[in-house]
């Protein structure tokens, strides 16, 4: 399907593996013009160049600890001096917090995930958004989780901050749907990346067993009895971007095998 993005811009964030990479990977496919962070120099430059040789795309690469308010202000100046008009597409996406059980977890942990994941989606909404409304078309995509959702027990700060992440996101949506600018959450369940390794990695080590057991104990509750792919997570980002989804928003997408109970 043409989903009608050529020619488009978009800031991908964390772009330089899992579901970063898979979001821009999926998006330069349908080419779109790219912008990607993460905090590695030599591995984002890497990620670029591939990306820009397999679908000719233009792939600029700017370093920045989104965890840090000024290297996102310096991400934004960096962003608009390239495009003065701003990006057509946000995905925000970051690293996601440690393990930990929900009484032991530190103040600071508390506080570093609320400024990973909430302050710097704002931050940088707050400099893209208005110039995307003044186009008179945007799209903001924001990765998350099933654990806003249904909270998963090991993640505490996932939980909590992503809740309200959400709540943040859903607000957002109804303020600027009027100006062409859709705004929507990407929940992931278990899609294979780097992040679940380690999270199977200390699972074994808390509870017992292998990576791999404690990998095939998750696939055997969810009803797809797998692991998600990293393409059919891209996907589902290009289709939100897409001129196709310009009447979904507010909306959270749930990327899961069916794992998720509730009915809404
Ligand atoms: P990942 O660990 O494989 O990749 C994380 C990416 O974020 C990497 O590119 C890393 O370089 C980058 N990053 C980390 N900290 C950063 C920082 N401070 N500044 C800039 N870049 C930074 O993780 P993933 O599986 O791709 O997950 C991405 C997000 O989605 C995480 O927040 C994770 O918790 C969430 N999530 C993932 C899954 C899943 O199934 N993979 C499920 C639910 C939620």
């Amino acid at each position: 399907m043409e989903f009608g993005l050529q020619g488009k811009v978009a800031l991908v964030c964390a772009a330089s593996q899992g579901l970063g990479l898979a979001s821009a990977t999926a998006l330069a496919a349908e080419g779109v013009e790219l912008v990607v962070c993460a905090r590695t120099a030599e591995t984002l430059e890497t990620v670029a160049q591939q990306l820009s040789l397999a679908h000719g795309v233009k792939v600029t690469p700017l370093v920045c600890d989104l965890g840090s308010a000024r290297d996102r202000t310096a991400l934004l100046n960096s962003v608009l001096a390239q495009y003065p008009q701003g990006v057509d597409i946000v995905v925000h996406n970051n690293g996601g917090p440690a393990p930990s059980t929900v009484l032991e977890t530190a103040y600071t942990e508390w506080t570093n995930g609320y400024n990973a994941l909430f302050l710097s989606v704002m931050q940088l909404n707050e400099t893209l958004v208005p110039l995307m409304q003044a186009k008179g078309w945007g799209r903001v995509l924001s990765i998350s989780s099933i654990a806003a959702l249904e909270p998963v027990a090991h993640l505490p700060v996932s939980n909590a901050v992503r809740s309200a992440l959400g709540a943040y996101l859903k607000t957002l949506a109804t303020s600027v749907a009027a100006q062409g600018v859709t705004v929507n959450t990407i929940a992931p369940g278990y899609i294979a990346t780097g992040r679940l390794t380690t999270l199977f990695a200390h699972h074994a080590a808390q509870q017992g067993g292998t990576p791999l057991s404690q990998q095939q104990a998750l696939e055997g509750e969810i009803p797809a009895q797998r692991l998600g792919t990293v393409e059919e997570f891209g996907a589902t980002v290009a289709f939100l971007a897409s001129q196709q989804a310009a009447y979904i928003t507010g909306h959270t997408l749930v990327v899961d095998g069916g794992k998720r109970k509730a009915t809404h």
